[in-house]
């Protein structure tokens, strides 16, 4: 059966490392010992505990963070946390920065407003049709917070460096970067992420969360959309989803123990990304989107020369077992995402397919 899985590029939910979904079919129906499968235990036993309490262990130990951090699993995707940061997190009165980089963080905007908090662009690249990552930016010195995007997804731009925001707590989305190569995280107050990009299937959203942060839960907010409710009670004050948790602690695993942790995994990451991003800078048919200094590592946005033609690439690399690679139907064009768990052998073959069709199209 493994031997007609395709080169998955969708951009999310995305492709999983083989070894965890090898893993799932082998423990679904008993995992563990316990006669039933994850689908089937309460997340009140002793089973899940040990799956949740591992999988926030090991984010600690993959990013390095300090006991100042907790590990929370919220449903509502990202998408959730685009309003409960403002809710929690900036207090009445006081405004938040926020960095406008592309369409997620359009969305993220769009919340502050809509619960009428203040909110001050601290830098765009609307300009260039957010092709770039902001260099010049004005933090407010007030400011409750800085939120960013890390990588855009739909757009192919990526921070390759944080910025230095003098002791304000950063705020990121890293819902399509997250586990993809080690970073600082002791400027950080929030850092969350959808999991169907780069560390498992749809249906949680990691938050990691620092603690001063949660001082700042106001009380009068619904259980739910607090984060301190989530703190207390070890992300099961309602039913989580247990078997998106499960795969979580899966590739959690995979990244530690088949990888080999961060560094390695952003040595394989930088291969697979330079050897798209080499073709585009020598080929004329082939070109990306991202300005050079702001290009992704993750996902690897580009044009043909015309639309006929990305229809062509499109539909003749599906045929050849290249799936995912249309762009966003926001932006058109193509688009390549190369998580953690596409390997460099299909990046590999998807050059050779672009450099093929070049030969016989360009
Ligand atoms: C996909 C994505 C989102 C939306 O995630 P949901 O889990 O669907 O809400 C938000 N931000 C970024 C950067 C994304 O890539």
């Amino acid at each position: 059966m493994t031997q007609n899985r395709i080169y998955n590029f969708n951009a999310g939910p995305a492709a999983l490392p083989l070894p965890v979904l090898e893993e799932i079919q082998e423990s679904f129906l008993n995992f563990a010992g316990s006669g039933m499968s994850i689908t089937e235990i309460s997340h009140r036993s002793k089973w899940f505990d040990d799956v949740i309490n591992d999988a926030a262990e090991r984010t600690k130990r993959l990013l390095n963070l300090d006991n100042r951090f907790k590990i929370l699993f919220i449903q509502g995707g990202a998408s959730m946390q685009f309003c409960m940061i403002p809710m929690n997190l900036l207090p009445e009165g006081r405004s938040a920065d926020y960095v406008n980089t592309g369409t997620w963080s359009t969305k993220a905007i769009k919340e502050v407003k809509v619960l009428g908090k203040n909110v001050n662009i601290a830098g765009s690249s609307e300009d260039k049709n957010f092709s770039y990552i902001p260099k010049d930016l004005q933090f407010s010195r007030d400011a409750a917070y800085v939120h960013i995007t890390s990588n855009n997804t739909i757009k192919g731009t990526q921070w390759a460096q944080f910025p230095d925001t003098q002791g304000i707590p950063l705020m990121a989305d890293m819902s399509s970067d997250i586990m993809s190569r080690p970073f600082d995280t002791a400027p950080f107050g929030v850092i969350y992420a959808g999991a169907q990009k780069n560390i498992g299937p749809s249906g949680i959203c990691m938050v990691i969360i620092r603690d001063d942060m949660l001082e700042r839960v106001p009380e009068n907010l619904p259980a739910m959309l607090k984060y301190t409710t989530y703190s207390e009670k070890n992300s099961m004050y309602n039913t989580p989803p247990c078997f998106t948790i499960y795969t979580v602690q899966l590739v959690l695993k995979w990244l530690e123990e088949t990888v080999g942790g961060l560094d390695k995994m952003e040595e394989i990451n930088n291969k697979k990304a330079e050897l798209l991003y080499s073709l585009f800078d020598s080929s004329s048919f082939y070109r990306g989107t991202a300005e050079k200094d702001s290009r992704s590592k993750m996902n690897v946005t580009f044009r043909l020369p015309d639309e006929e033609l990305e229809k062509a690439f499109i539909q003749k690399a599906l045929d050849n077992g290249f799936g995912g690679l249309k762009g966003h139907r926001s932006v058109g064009g193509c688009r390549a995402s190369i998580y953690n768990a596409t390997g460099l052998d299909a990046i590999e073959a998807l050059v050779d397919f672009m450099k093929t069709f070049e030969k016989n199209n360009g």
